[in-house]
């Protein structure tokens, strides 16, 4: 299959959208002119179910929908489309509205963003201490746009919130004098847009001699869902797999850290041959996904897909909660329910789906899990617990948070007991005050 995506510009030439209502039409300009909008007819023709649009899940991961913005934000936008505003009045205005969707939560590029040499390393993140992620700068971009995705403003022309950097020494220098770094995580977008040659400029130097702390390359990819044809037919689609194979015969361990977010997306012949080739090739796939209404809010979904994950060899890792950014109010599920979804579909599947953790906040402090409600004392509270923090020490110390039904997200909390503060809120604020921003900062 040839690749052939769809954007604002020419997504009213797809045979499928005839049958959509002329408001459906509309609400697709005026969001998609506000968050990223792009399709490939890979989505179109196998994922999305036409006689289930609009409710349709691959539909609503893929094409602007009218509350994906607040009604006050849409009205703005489509007034200006309707007056046939300027492109330039519509960026500005679009500019505005973006910027009060928080367009980088949890601080990171802030925090996140570590010093080298006296400068900043930007398009790099060093939060957690074994682990670098890399934002190749060829790399900001995807073979289809989420609706959820938490990384938008990468896609949405806004310069100064891009994360992303060009190949370079520096940060072969800098993993080199950080000999905790054990992995390297490389996203985006998604990485595997590049063309192999110059993803394997990012990858082959952490396969040298000088790196031996480097144990585990993990590509964070939604390409098995949105495109499975980069691993199958694309022009490099063999150098890819060559490459997964030069570092698997390097001794390093190399993990497709592979979204799904819908069961559809591991149906076709097409993801299932992809899936086996990755493997043939070396590399393990773990899954993940954020949960989201209108999409993937029901345990039922969550059995299907580390089922059918697991019966495609592929090992279940996370289930993260929606980052408070973009859509957020049309995709975020309460705290209290996620963890319900979680859990029930936890019951329902044998220990080798277990592997799966969450529901998974990535905030300030580091990945914080929702144990579970429970009352203690009298008092109904949050049990909850990091999987990883910025200082290691946090990890797996459990912690507590007043109840709050409606609390979609970690900042939405408040310590239990009448406390004021979480076990580790003074260590992280002279962390954060001191630029220190992780355990064994240098
Ligand atoms: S593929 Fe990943 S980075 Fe790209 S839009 Fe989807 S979630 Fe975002």
């Amino acid at each position: 299959m040839q690749y052939k995506s769809y954007s604002l510009q020419n997504f009213k030439t797809i045979p499928q959208i005839k049958n959509l209502t002329g408001q459906q039409i509309m609400d697709i300009e005026v969001v998609g002119s506000v968050l990223p909008f792009r399709v490939n007819e890979y989505v179109v023709e196998n994922l999305i179910d036409w006689d289930n649009v609009p409710e349709d899940p691959a539909f609503i991961s893929s094409f602007p929908h009218r509350h994906m913005l607040l009604e006050k934000d849409y009205e703005q936008m489509r007034a200006l489309i309707e007056a046939g505003a300027s492109d330039e009045s519509i960026k500005r205005s679009a500019d505005e509205i973006r910027l009060g969707l928080n367009p980088h939560p949890a601080g990171q590029i802030e925090y996140n963003t570590p010093l080298y040499k006296g400068k900043k390393l930007l398009g790099i993140q060093h939060k957690y201490s074994q682990t670098l992620l890399i934002f190749p700068e060829q790399g900001q971009s995807c073979h289809s746009f989420c609706t959820f995705c938490f990384r938008w403003p990468q896609f949405a022309h806004m310069d100064e919130y891009k994360i992303a950097t060009p190949e370079n020494g520096l940060i072969h220098q800098y993993i080199s004098d950080h000999p905790e770094i054990t992995d390297v995580l490389i996203t985006g977008g998604d990485p595997l847009i590049m063309k192999t040659e110059i993803l394997a400029g990012y990858i082959e130097p952490l396969l040298s001699r000088e790196l031996p702390h480097v144990r585990n390359i993990r590509i964070g990819t939604r390409a098995l869902s949105w495109w499975p044809y980069r691993f199958l037919t694309d022009d490099d689609a063999d150098d890819l797999l060559n490459l997964f194979g030069k570092i698997h015969r390097s001794g390093k361990h190399l993990a497709l850290m592979a979204n799904f977010v819908n069961p559809v997306e591991l149906e076709t012949e097409a993801v299932k041959e992809a899936i086996t080739r990755v493997q043939k090739a070396g590399a393990i796939i773990r899954t993940q996904a954020p949960l989201l209404k209108n999409i993937n809010a029901s345990p039922e979904v969550w059995t299907e897909m580390w089922k059918k994950q697991v019966s495609l060899n592929c090992i279940p890792y996370y289930m993260f909660v929606a980052r408070d950014t973009g859509a957020k109010h049309f995709f975020s599920v309460p705290l209290v329910e996620a963890w319900q979804i979680y859990r029930q579909a936890y019951q329902s599947v044998s220990g080798i789906c277990r592997t799966v953790r969450g529901p998974s906040m990535s905030c300030m402090p580091g990945k914080v899990q929702v144990l579970g409600v429970t009352r203690i004392g009298g008092e109904k509270v949050f049990a909850l617990n990091m999987i990883q923090a910025r200082n290691p020490d946090w990890a797996l110390r459990p912690f507590f948070a007043a109840y709050d039904e409606t609390a979609t997200w970690f900042d939405d909390l408040k310590p239990a007991f009448g406390e004021d503060r979480f076990f580790f809120s003074d260590e992280l604020d002279g962390m954060l005050e001191s630029g220190e921003t992780w355990t064994g900062y240098e």
